[in-house]
C-alpha cells in the first residue's frame, strides 16, 4: 500500500527526520490559507499523486511549457494560483502511463535552498531477506537511469537484522554521499531513524529522492515515497487510515473487496486462474501462442461460487478483454464450484467475448457436467496448451 508524499513527510517528521513545513490542500478555496501559513520566501507547490517524476510531468489540460507537477513560486498569491490550477487536472509523468492521474490533493511547502541533490532508499531485499540501503550522489533524477549508465555511482548494502542498524552503516552512507564534518553525524542519526521507522511500520520501501544538502549544509528530505506491506497494514490502523483508494485501479480495488487477487495488464485475454504459479504459466502460454494477457485474476483456494461469479464479472468488465481463458487446476478449489460460479456470472451479465474453460483436478467431472448442461456458450479445453491455442484462435480468428 502506498501513501502520498505529504503523509510520508508527516511520518518522517514524527520520527524526527528533517522535512519542510507544509500544508495539504484538498479544495481550491483552502489554497490561499494554506500558502499563507507558510513563511516563504519560496513556496513549492506539489501535485500529490502516487507516482514519481512529477517535476518533469505535464498536465493534459495545461499548455506545455507552463506545466509540471512541482512548481517553485515566490508569493502566497502565486502559490495559491498554482495549487488551484493543479487541482482536478490530470498529470502525466513517466510513472503514470499515458492516461495520467487526476490531482485531487496539492501540497504547499516551504521551499528549501539546495546545495546538492542525493538519492536514498530503503528496500526489502528478497535475495538476502534483509533491509537494504541504496544511495547515490546522483539524486533528483531517475535512479534507473543512473543504475543503467553509471552503476558505480550507486552504493547498496543490507543490514544484518541480528545486529540491526549501527553507526558504521550510517558512516558508510555518509562517505559514499561525499558528506563531511557535522554532516556525517547528521547522516548517521537520520539513517538510524529511517531504519527504525521502516521496521516499526512494516514498510516495503522508502525512497527519498532527492535527499538534499541544504545551502546551510544540513541534510533534508525533499521528497518521500513510501510503500507498506499490505499484509501488515492491519497492525497499523494509523497507516491504514492513510489509504487513498482513488489512487488505486478500480478493478483491483473491487477485487480486493472480495479477497481476490486481480492484476490489470495491457493485452487482450482475460485470465481466471487459481494460484500465482498457474497464473504465470497461463500468461506465458498465451504469449507463446501469439497473444497477450489483459489481466489475471487469481481466485485462490477455497473460493465460493459467489466469489467466482464476482471474479468473472470483474474480468468481463474490462473493455480490453477480447476473450477469456479460465484455467483451473482444482486442488482445494473444486472444479464444480468454479463451473457454478462461471455459469451464474454469465447468466447475470451475459457473455460478449469467447470463453474457453479448462478444468482439471478435484470434482472435474461434476464441473464439466455443470458446464455442459448449462446453456452458456463455452469452448471446452483439455489441457493448458489446448486452452491457450483455442482462446487465441477464437480472438484472432
Ligand atoms: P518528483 O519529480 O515527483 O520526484 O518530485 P520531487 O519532490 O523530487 O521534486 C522534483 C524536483 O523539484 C527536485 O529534484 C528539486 O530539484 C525540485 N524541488 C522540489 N522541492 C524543492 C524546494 O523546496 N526547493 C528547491 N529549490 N527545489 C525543489
Ligand atoms: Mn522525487
Amino acid at each position: 500500500m502506498n501513501i502520498h508524499e505529504y503523509q510520508a513527510k508527516a511520518l518522517l517528521r514524527s520520527y524526527g527526520a528533517p522535512v519542510s513545513d507544509g500544508r495539504v490542500v484538498l479544495r481550491a478555496e483552502e489554497a490561499k490559507t494554506a500558502a499563507g501559513a507558510i513563511d516563504g520566501p519560496l513556496w513549492v507547490v506539489k501535485a500529490q499523486i502516487h507516482a514519481g517524476g512529477r517535476g518533469m510531468g505535464e498536465f493534459l489540460e495545461i499548455d506545455a511549457g507552463d506545466a509540471g507537477g512541482v512548481r517553485l513560486t515566490k508569493s502566497v498569491e502565486e502559490a495559491s494560483e498554482e495549487a488551484k490550477r493543479m487541482l482536478g487536472r490530470t498529470l502525466v509523468t513517466k510513472q503514470t502511463g499515458p492516461l495520467g492521474k487526476q490531482v485531487n490533493r496539492v501540497y504547499i511547502e516551504d521551499g528549501a535552498g539546495i546545495d546538492r541533490e542525493l538519492y536514498l532508499a530503503l528496500l526489502v531485499d528478497r535475495q538476502t531477506s534483509r533491509i537494504s540501503f541504496v544511495c547515490s550522489t546522483e539524486g533528483g533524477m531517475d535512479i534507473e537511469d543512473v543504475a543503467h549508465n553509471t552503476p558505480e555511482k550507486i552504493l547498496s548494502f543490507s543490514v544484518d537484522p541480528a545486529i540491526g542498524f549501527q553507526a558504521f552503516h550510517g558512516r558508510r552512507i555518509a562517505f559514499a554521499l561525499g558528506l563531511s564534518g557535522k554532516q556525517v553525524r547528521e547522516c548517521v542519526g537520520l539513517m538510524g531513524k529511517l531504519y527504525k521507522m521502516f521496521i516499526e511500520k512494516d514498510m516495503e520501501m522508502l525512497e527519498i529522492n532527492p535527499l538534499i544538502v541544504t545551502d546551510e549544509g544540513h541534510l533534508h528530505c525533499l521528497d518521500a515515497k513510501m510503500g507498506f506491506d499490505s499484509n501488515a497494514v492491519a497492525r497499523h490502523p494509523e497507516i491504514a487510515e492513510l489509504r487513498d483508494t482513488s489512487e488505486e485501479d478500480p478493478k483491483e480495488l473491487e477485487a480486493s473487496k472480495y479477497d481476490l487477487n486481480y492484476i490489470a495488464l495491457d493485452g487482450e485475454i482475460g485470465c481466471m486462474v487459481n494460484g500465482a504459479g498457474l497464473a504465470m504459466a497461463t500468461m506465458d502460454i498465451i504469449k507463446l501462442y501469439g497473444s497477450e494477457p489483459a489481466n489475471f485474476l487469481d481466485v485462490g483456494g477455497g473460493a465460493t461460487k459467489d466469489k467466482v461469479a464476482e471474479a468473472f464479472k470483474i474480468i468481463t468488465s474490462d473493455r480490453n478483454v477480447k476473450g477469456i481463458l479460465v484455467n483451473i487446476f482444482g486442488g482445494i478449489m473444486r472444479c464444480d464450484v468454479i463451473a457454478e460460479g462461471v455459469v451464474e456470472a454469465v447468466r447475470e451479465v451475459g457473455l460478449r467475448v469467447p470463453l474457453v474453460v479448462r478444468l482439471e483436478g478435484t470434482n472435474v467431472d461434476e464441473g464439466k457436467r455443470i458446464i455442459n448442461e448449462s446453456d452458456v456458450d463455452i469452448i471446452a479445453a483439455d489441457n493448458l496448451k489446448d486452452g491457450a491455442e483455442k482462446i487465441v484462435k477464437a480472438v484472432k480468428g
